[in-house]
């Protein structure tokens, strides 16, 4: 029987095409911003292929969104990708959006339809005159300019969608008006992703689907959270984090530990692309990456060699 694996022959310094990309929130508060700040310093020299901003429900961040992607822009050497959703603001409204990124030199949009106004649960109506789904949003994006455009996908179907073929339906039509990425929503049991991308390329989708992984930094979070976004919480994870309230480190710990064990069996089985729902913080993120053989010295390593000053004259070359 063979036994081998191979997360286990991950080296540092040679992530094997391991790529990851980063998901932020905008700040709300100069401490928020702060903590923000804190978490991109510490991840950028692992040199994600991009990290992404969302943009908070019912478009309520819309500026927090672009100075945040601005920041970045400004002063690191990161590529950000601006999160950006249909809902209520015009077509306009939008396009204006999509230009004001594309002049400050965003070149990739996660594009979403966006919750409805009144919250996850709530019936969705597109804002009249506004971007209809996601699919009529890449379109638009597409239409403007030449960005990269991701989008969402859905392993455990979205909670509007009455079926999982329905959520492809969609995923295809995001992938027809010109999509060339989808990150999945969260989720901690491997065999939906395995299977739900299975249906995916059966359908004739061949665009990557990056697994979208959350560190569970707040097990009572998460729960909220998943429930909200149609994501299951399997009983093993609760009894992982059963008793542990109020013990901080051994949570984190754990957390460590079961993000660990999901990303190296998605290793194991041929996935190099992950994308980290970070909450804005570092440490766990850190962590995973580290196992997944990325390492800021190594990295640094293929960065190309600064210029050389111009060489001087042979004679002047003593003096100096
Ligand atoms: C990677 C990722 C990033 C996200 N980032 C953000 C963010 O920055 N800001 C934010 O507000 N939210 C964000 N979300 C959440 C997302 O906006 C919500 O899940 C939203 O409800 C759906 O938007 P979507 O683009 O994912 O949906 P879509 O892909 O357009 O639709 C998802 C499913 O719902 C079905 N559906 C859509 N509309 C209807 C309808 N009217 N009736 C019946 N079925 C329908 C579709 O058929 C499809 O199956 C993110 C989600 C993911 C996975």
């Amino acid at each position: 029987m063979d036994v081998s694996r191979a997360s286990r022959f991950i080296n540092a310094g040679k992530p094997r095409g391991i790529r990851v990309s980063f998901e932020f929130f905008p700040p709300k508060t100069a401490e928020m911003e702060q903590s923000l700040w804190e978490a991109i310093n510490r991840l950028a020299p692992l040199e994600p292929n991009f990290v992404s901003v969302t943009y908070g429900a019912g478009g309520s961040t819309r500026e927090r969104t672009h100075a945040t992607v601005k920041r970045i822009l400004a002063e690191t050497m990161l590529t950000p990708a601006a999160h950006l959703t249909c809902v209520a603001a015009t077509r306009a409204e939008i396009d204006t959006v999509i230009g004001a990124y594309a002049q400050a030199g965003v070149r990739h949009i996660v594009a979403l339809r966006g919750d409805p106004l009144g919250g996850a649960g709530e019936t969705y109506a597109p804002h009249p005159g506004g971007y209809r789904n996601a699919a009529d949003l890449v379109a638009g994006i597409k239409r403007l300019t030449d960005l990269e455009v991701s989008v969402s996908a859905y392993p455990e179907k979205h909670p509007d969608s009455p079926s999982v073929a329905a959520d492809i339906d969609m995923l295809k039509a995001k992938v027809d008006a010109g999509a060339t990425r989808a990150i999945t929503q969260f989720f901690f049991e491997n065999d939906l992703y395995f299977r739900y991308l299975d249906r995916v390329r059966a359908a004739g989708i061949h665009i990557p689907i990056v697994p979208g992984i959350l560190p569970v930094q707040n097990f009572k979070m998460t729960k909220t959270f998943a429930a909200r976004c149609g994501a299951s919480v399997p009983a093993w994870l609760a009894d992982r984090f059963d008793g542990l309230d109020d013990d901080a480190a051994t949570r984190k710990l754990i957390a460590a530990a079961v993000a660990a064990e999901q990303v190296l069996d998605l290793v194991d089985h041929g996935v190099t692309d992950f994308h980290f729902y970070t909450m804005n913080r570092a440490d766990l993120v850190y962590a995973i990456c580290h196992l997944l053989g990325l390492r800021p010295a190594a990295l640094e390593r293929h960065r190309p060699e600064p210029p050389h000053p111009h060489p001087l004259p042979s004679g002047e070359r003593e003096r100096a």
